[in-house]
């Protein structure tokens, strides 16, 4: 069983997936850290964001593994543990720009899809997982929320986390990755035609989580009287 769990950044998508894939016992994938990753190795290269073949040309020697062995997966690139160092706000930036580049997207959903074929009981989380890359899952969700909802909760995580933020500027950023992410030609953000949309505004994250494991032991329910 596969399930997609799409939406913009800050809604919760990161820790819903990665709960509902251990109540449920199913694999996970964040596909956000290959982005991210990416961006790692662009910025470390110094390279230009706004150049498509330049950024190509990073991606391709890229190598990224996950370790399944530990929760949450583990993230290597070309035999670096890179995990820790993929949510940081320069790499965040570095990953929107990253995913414009078709040839980059191509890459990564192949083998997206290939992880798929190796662990096919999985919850996987981007914005492409329902349209793109597994558009034969079982459920498929998209998770939303105001950006100004969005904003505040990024704040909350990052402050917590003792970094210094001011609101306007995450939510300037939030607004700035959503137009990129949304109106790229290739993969962008937008719900599954058969997603169920969730709309977190005004929702508790245990909430999302269990609406989702509800519907998934429906299906797998409906599934073994069949
Ligand atoms: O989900 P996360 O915030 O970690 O994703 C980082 C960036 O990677 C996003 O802003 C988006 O541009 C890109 N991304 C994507 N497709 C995915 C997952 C992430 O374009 N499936």
């Amino acid at each position: 069983m596969i399930i997609t769990i799409d939406g913009p950044a800050g809604t919760g998508k990161s820790t819903v997936a990665q709960t509902v894939a251990e109540r449920l016992h199913l694999d996970f994938l964040d596909t956000g850290a290959m982005y991210r990753a990416v961006g790692l190795e662009v910025l470390r290269r110094n390279a230009n964001l706004d150049d498509p073949r330049e950024l190509a040309f990073i991606a391709e020697h890229c190598r990224i593994e996950f370790d399944h062995s530990t929760r949450p997966p583990g993230v290597w690139l070309n035999d670096q543990s890179v995990g820790h160092l993929l949510r940081g706000k320069d790499a965040t930036t570095a990953a929107s720009f990253v995913a414009i580049v078709p040839a980059i997207r191509e890459q990564l959903v192949r083998q997206q899809q290939e992880i798929g074929r190796k662990r096919p009981n999985l919850v996987t989380e981007g914005r492409d997982q329902g349209t793109v890359v597994f558009p034969g899952a079982a459920l498929k969700f998209f998770l939303d929320a105001t950006p100004q909802e969005r904003a505040r909760r990024r704040v909350a995580q990052l402050r917590a986390r003792g970094e210094i933020v001011e609101y306007s500027e995450i939510l300037r950023d939030i607004v700035a990755r959503d137009e990129r992410d949304r109106n790229r030609p290739i993969g962008p953000l937008k719900p599954s035609s058969d997603a169920e949309v969730i709309d977190t505004t005004a929702m508790t994250q245990s909430q999302v989580i269990e609406q989702i494991v509800g519907r998934a032991r429906r299906y797998r329910e409906a599934g073994q009287q069949a």
